[in-house]
């Protein structure tokens, strides 16, 4: 007779998630044991004869040694181990969030302390015993983004919006990324460049940038940039006072300008203007960087910039990449499957920028920061670096 509460003798893919099943559970504070994971034909009749086990099942399916694709817990309180309906029901809330069927969801033989993987009940007993095994279950993914703060008490609500508007957030109640980076902008925290996630999208926040041709896969901390003919830049790029692309995009063929975003030397401010040609459009001796792309918000004019028939590919939806300016600091925004339109809603209505350009998309889109790395080996010929 072999059983054992080992999850070493789940299959590879069970046991990642009963792993992750009992981090879960832990941190929802739910004290759990998992009592058993594998079993032989000797064990499960014993399981039988115990009443444990529907008077059918005399050999072993999920719990087979060759299968190892369940487990059975209990709560980790000495003569408690059974009796709380609660507990079980909490527990059983996670381990279908993370893709095992419940036994106390079954009908004939309600079962509260086993989990397993049947490919979300494709895989019945018979199957398992004639040898027909689930393909690989995915790895359940814990969302990693910051965990919201909303107000319990009419106060405690009132306080949240007011932090919101003192510090130039959305005031929509909600204590997310933008408010605490935000609230870091105003006490100049140490924590820039930062990356964190913003209504959805991976981003970058820093005091300043550098937008350069890297000629190869994107740095760290840098979102792929505007746009390129293929060999070089063909929107407006200076970078340390040195012009790298000197003329819009469309200039050369539609005689349209595009938006570009400044910084100045003089006085440290950060500008957009409307650009056709660097030598004409911008004060050149005092510009430290500039970036071109198409405008955004009050910039938002897709038309009068050129982006027309063949051009007004760069609408459609796909992944595009952002420059948005706002208190004082330089986002980098990586918009996953959205048009310019959205992306421009986006921008107004909730980043809530100052200003902002969008850059180039497609297969080029790209963000390589601490905690998101998105299309990282694709070469690229114009990024901006968030310093
Ligand atoms: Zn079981």
């Amino acid at each position: 007779m072999f059983h054992s509460r080992d999850v070493k003798y789940l299959r590879e893919d069970v046991r990642v998630n009963a792993k992750i099943f009992l981090d879960l559970c832990k941190e929802a504070g739910l004290n759990v044991l998992i009592t058993e994971t594998v079993r032989d034909k000797a064990y499960q009749e014993y399981c039988v004869s115990q009443g444990w086990a529907a008077k059918t099942a005399t050999i072993p399916t999920f719990h087979s040694v060759e299968a190892g694709l369940a487990f059975d817990i209990c709560k980790n309180v000495k003569g408690h181990e059974y009796d709380d309906a609660e507990f079980f029901k909490k527990a059983s809330s996670i381990g279908k969030k993370i893709g095992f069927s419940w036994g106390g969801d079954w009908k004939s033989f309600v079962d509260r302390t086993h989990f397993q993987w049947d490919d979300n009940k494709k895989y019945s007993s018979s199957m398992i015993k004639a040898g027909k095994y689930p393909p690989n279950m995915p790895k359940y993914e814990v969302d990693v983004s910051m965990k919201e703060i909303t107000g319990a008490t009419s106060d405690e609500k009132r306080m949240i919006k007011a932090i919101q508007t003192a510090t130039g957030a959305l005031a929509n109640g909600v204590i997310g990324n933008q408010t605490m980076s935000d609230i870091a902008i105003k006490l100049n925290a140490k924590c820039f460049p930062l990356n964190v996630k913003l209504y959805g999208c991976p981003a970058i926040i820093a005091k300043d940038i550098d937008p350069f041709n890297p000629n190869s896969v994107i740095p760290l901390n840098c979102i792929s940039g505007s746009f390129n003919g293929g060999v070089a830049p063909c929107s407006v790029l200076i970078r340390n006072g040195e012009v790298v692309c000197w003329s819009a995009c469309h200039y050369v063929s539609l005689n349209k300008p595009e938006s570009v975003i400044y910084k100045l030397r003089s006085t440290g401010e950060v500008k957009i203007k409307r650009v056709k040609t660097v030598s004409d459009d911008l004060p050149l001796y005092d510009v430290v960087w500039a970036v071109g792309g198409m405008g955004l918000m009050d910039f938002y004019d897709p038309e009068a910039e050129g982006f027309t028939g063949v051009f007004s590919d760069v609408l459609r939806k796909t992944n595009h990449t952002v420059l948005g300016y706002r208190n004082g600091m330089m986002y980098g925004v990586y918009c996953p499957n959205m048009t310019a339109s959205q992306i421009n809603t986006l921008c107004k209505s909730k980043m809530m920028f100052d200003f902002a350009i969008m850059l180039d998309g497609g297969h080029i889109a790209a963000i390589n920061a601490r905690d998101n790395k998105i299309n990282t080996s694709q070469k690229q010929l114009y990024v901006i670096k968030f310093l």
